[in-house]
């Protein structure tokens, strides 16, 4: 068996040992004599894998008491559209962060509900959204039902380096592609929500962090299934959670526990993006867009002087195992998604790759 390097965006790379522990525990968790698939989710094994995944998830991010930890479905496209539904309250405005094409949608979102005033409180398209605006140039709402940002852009590779200061006004971050890449201070969210299948685990799992007084506002009244206190007075466990998807992302969790955390995480993650951006920038070969202070540690974009040689960029990574680097389709070029689950060899490979293809193609 030889194992790719698997630079994709999502469904993403997961941890080889997860992925070993998960096989072996396929047929028979723990001397129950079942697979964790084939298990009720009332039942009580399946109640101890939620509520460590749970507490794991919790001692990794340091989430404070009064915060709810949701496991849901949808993806974050439905967190889209619940956000505005529960957290809108009446008030006349909103406040959103333009910084790419995953803020796009969430302001696309919050825009066909059409119950409030959807303000650009800062946008990156006068630079081709290759930068995050410095916040003293932000103009928030004071009325604001709250402020969104998409904490790292997939497709643009623009992350923030910093967490906005919004005052009182509940702060929301769309972190499906750079959660639990570092730590991050919770107190300072109202909500956070990401889709698992960059930095978590499975598809089908989204992520839902949500402080208590933030619940159970929504007005006018909601259907339960759209309703956050639906799902935080049952648990997550109004209906059916998608239970592999949790049991998988408690494996993450614990992995990443055992690995010494969001510290150490950010350490691994800060060595393997220096070394892929540092290579980058060396090579007249190769261009990255992004203003260095809004790069991603989790998703590099990058173009090739000739672009007629693309194909044959991505058939000679392909033949060395080192596969999904083509660039999303809205944008073209090349992207390396580079998560917690790659290993720094994984980007020495890539960028051994960069350089032959370069001397052998520039
Ligand atoms: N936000 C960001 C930042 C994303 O990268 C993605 C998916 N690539 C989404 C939202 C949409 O997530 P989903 O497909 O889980 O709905």
């Amino acid at each position: 068996m030889t194992r790719v390097y698997n630079f994709s965006a999502g469904p993403a790379a997961l941890p080889e040992s997860v992925l070993r522990r998960a096989a072996e525990e396929m047929l028979d968790w723990h001397g129950s004599g079942q697979s964790v698939m084939e298990m009720s989710h009332r039942g009580a094994e399946f109640t101890e894998i939620a509520a460590a995944a749970e507490a794991d998830l919790r001692a990794l991010l340091g989430v404070p008491d009064g915060h709810h930890v949701l496991f849901l479905q949808g993806g974050a496209s439905l967190q889209f559209e619940m956000i505005p539904l529960n957290l809108l309250r009446g008030r006349p405005v909103v406040d959103y962060v333009h910084t790419g094409e995953w803020s796009k949608k969430a302001i696309g979102a919050a825009r066909a509900l059409g119950r409030a005033e959807v303000h650009l409180a800062a946008s990156a398209e006068d630079r081709s959204f290759t930068y995050v605006p410095a916040q003293d140039r932000w103009s928030l709402s004071p009325d604001a039902a709250y402020v969104h940002y998409t904490a790292n852009e997939t497709i643009g590779g623009v992350e923030f380096g910093f967490v906005p200061e919004v005052g009182d006004v509940p702060l929301v971050a769309d972190m499906s592609s750079d959660i639990l890449s570092r730590p991050v201070d919770m107190a300072r969210f109202g909500l956070i929500y990401a889709g698992a299948q960059k930095n978590i685990g499975p598809a089908g799992l989204t992520i839902v962090i949500i402080r208590d007084n933030l619940v159970g506002l929504a007005d006018p009244p909601l259907t339960p299934m759209l309703d956050y206190a639906t799902h935080v007075k049952a648990g997550s466990m109004h209906n059916t959670p998608p239970t592999y998807a949790i049991y998988i992302a408690g494996l993450v969790f614990a992995d990443l526990l055992a690995r010494g955390g969001l510290a150490a995480a950010e350490e691994r993650n800060i060595a393997k993006s220096a070394l892929l951006y540092e290579f980058l920038d060396g090579s007249d070969f190769y261009t990255n867009p992004v203003d260095p202070a809004a790069r991603s540690r989790m998703n590099v974009p990058f173009t090739l002087a000739d672009p007629s040689l693309d194909a044959d960029f991505l058939a000679g990574a392909k033949e060395r195992g080192l596969i999904q680097l083509k660039g999303h389709r809205s944008v073209g070029g090349m992207r390396a998604s580079i998560y917690n689950a790659m290993p720094i060899e994984g980007v020495r490979a890539l960028v051994d790759y960069l350089a032959e293809f370069a001397t052998a193609r520039g």
